[in-house]
């Protein structure tokens, strides 16, 4: 049964842990808040009744104008690893925790207003988002949950005439998320800091309780080492995802973490247009600690922090190999990934090289990433003449080095037992068309910056069947015209 705004079945589990996790704050509503974007794919989670967007309470709402009913807005205490440096006191700076919303198949879903407004840990920030970053969070994590990557969803966009500055003056907009929670590594390492193991074996435990049941059974030095594993397992598959499909966090603080293993805070993050191993996507990011080719190694640092804060409450050892099942974990699903995409059905050891050749290949070329594996799934390599092969070849500067490789490919797949038809298939369902390249952000941002915001669901819309051929929407799958190459993308949000 979709519901009214007003009977949404809030929760509020948090408000009932200690009183220095959160502080209770109410939002500060944005001038002239008006709807700019609305998911019902997201409304669905909360069996919100997808008509209530039309009502002005729908913004009044979330504007912080007027309290839902049972909900309990709070912004949550963290710190975390900001660049490699331990920075003592983080938490909620613009965000609220309105409570969790509960929907008939029993989930449990946090909503977030991000935006909304000073709280007692925003510290030198304005508690404001902008129109801009709002739009990329929105269009990046419903993109990302598309291409079946775990991580945060996007209600909505609420955009404002509050001016809100940064290089320049922008607009106020407000987003609210949702998640099974926000919890965030740094959410943990506060507390150990803190010297207050019992906090974070309480918050560990408030996690382990709604999210993995298991381990309850265990006893307590066990549960927090599995807790350990389950969260690196969870990590590690999370970075492969990102890795095979050429996503960039560009902030990969451990305040940025999410304990569930999400995608969480987007900010300067990018998909790879041309494949650069090193992007950077972060134009704040000087020594490229975030670079795209980082991101294993530095998830795999922030598991470490993870790891610093558990000690107090599970033995070293045990610690220690949670933490050290990390690579074959990464490695295990990237090859996975990386064979699927590719076509091979039953990989050998061997087609590590072929991979490999094939990257080099395309950093070489700055080929684009998905184009180029798009069109892999083409080819007809044991025909040369076959038009499908040239539109490959034209994605590189070397057309000879891909005639070379694909030489080897097509010996390799003769070997594999999957027919063309099928492999053809099958290397579409996971070699996306569409993906949310910077210069598509840019193209709807700017239309909304003009008030049009038509342009964010026509572009949603192709990005929600990333896998299909989609003729009509061939367009957002273009690479990026000239001005659309390597836009920078400022920290500020
Ligand atoms: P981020 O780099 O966006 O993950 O943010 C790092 C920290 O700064 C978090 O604690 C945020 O809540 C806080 N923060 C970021 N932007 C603002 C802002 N405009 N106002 C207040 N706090 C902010
Ligand atoms: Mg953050």
């Amino acid at each position: 049964m979709p519901r009214s705004l007003e009977t949404l079945a809030f929760e509020n589990a948090y408000v009932a842990l200690p009183e220095d996790y959160y502080r209770r704050v109410a939002p500060e509503p944005l001038r002239n808040a008006r709807l700019v974007a609305f998911n019902a794919e997201a409304s669905a989670l909360l069996d919100l009744d997808p008509a209530e967007a039309a009502r002005p309470d729908f913004v009044a709402y979330f504007n912080g104008e007027k309290r839902l009913p049972n909900s309990d807005p709070i912004a949550t205490l963290y710190a975390g690893h900001q660049f490699g440096v331990y920075v003592p006191q983080l938490g909620d700076g613009r965000a609220l925790l309105l409570g969790e919303v509960r929907n008939a198949r029993g989930e449990k879903w946090e909503v977030q207003l991000k935006g909304s407004g000073r709280t007692p840990y925003s510290r030198a920030g304005d508690g404001r988002a902008v129109l801009r970053s709002t739009i990329r969070e929105y269009l990046g994590s419903e993109a990302m949950h598309a291409l079946g990557i775990p991580t945060t969803r996007a209600l909505c966009v609420i955009g404002s005439d509050e001016p809100v500055y940064r290089e320049t003056i922008e607009r106020g907009a407000l987003l609210v998320r949702l998640a099974p929670t926000h919890i965030r590594f740094g959410s943990l390492e506060v507390f150990f800091y803190r010297r207050r193991p019992e906090d974070v074996a309480r918050l560990a435990n408030y996690v382990i309780e709604r999210f993995f049941p298991d381990f309850r059974k265990l006893d307590e030095p066990e549960r927090f080492a599995a807790f350990l594993q389950e969260v690196t397992a969870r990590t590690a598959r999370l970075v492969a995802q990102w890795q095979a499909v050429g996503f960039a966090h560009g902030v990969l603080n451990t305040d940025n973490m999410s304990i569930l293993g999400l995608t969480l805070d987007y900010g300067p993050f990018g998909f790879l247009d041309d494949y650069d191993p090193h992007f950077i996507c972060n134009h704040s990011d000087g020594t490229g600690r975030y670079a795209f080719d980082q991101q294993p190694g530095i998830v795999l640092w922030n598991l470490r922090c993870l790891a610093q804060t558990l000690a107090p409450l599970a033995p070293r050892e045990r610690l220690a190999a949670a933490l050290g099942a990390f690579r074959d974990l990464f490695f295990d699903e990237y090859e996975r990934l990386m064979f699927a995409k590719l076509g091979l059905s039953d990989p050998r050891a061997e087609d590590a090289e072929l991979l490999a050749d094939w990257l080099e290949l395309l950093a070489r070329n700055r080929a684009d990433y998905t184009i180029a594996f798009r069109r892999l799934a083409e080819v007809v390599p044991e025909d040369p003449a076959h038009p499908a092969n040239g539109r490959l070849q034209d994605a590189f500067t070397d057309r000879e080095a891909v005639a070379a490789w694909l030489d080897r490919y097509g010996a390799r797949l003769a070997q594999d037992k999957l027919p063309p038809a099928e492999r053809r298939r099958r290397m579409q369902g996971v070699n996306p068309k569409y993906i949310l390249r910077n210069y598509l952000a840019q193209m709807a941002i700017e239309r909304a910056q003009d008030g049009d915001f038509t342009e964010i669901e026509r572009l949603l819309d192709a990005l929600r069947r990333p896998y299909d051929e989609q003729p009509a929407q061939a367009r957002y799958a273009e690479p990026p015209p000239a001005w659309g190459r390597r836009l920078e993308i400022s920290c500020s949000s």
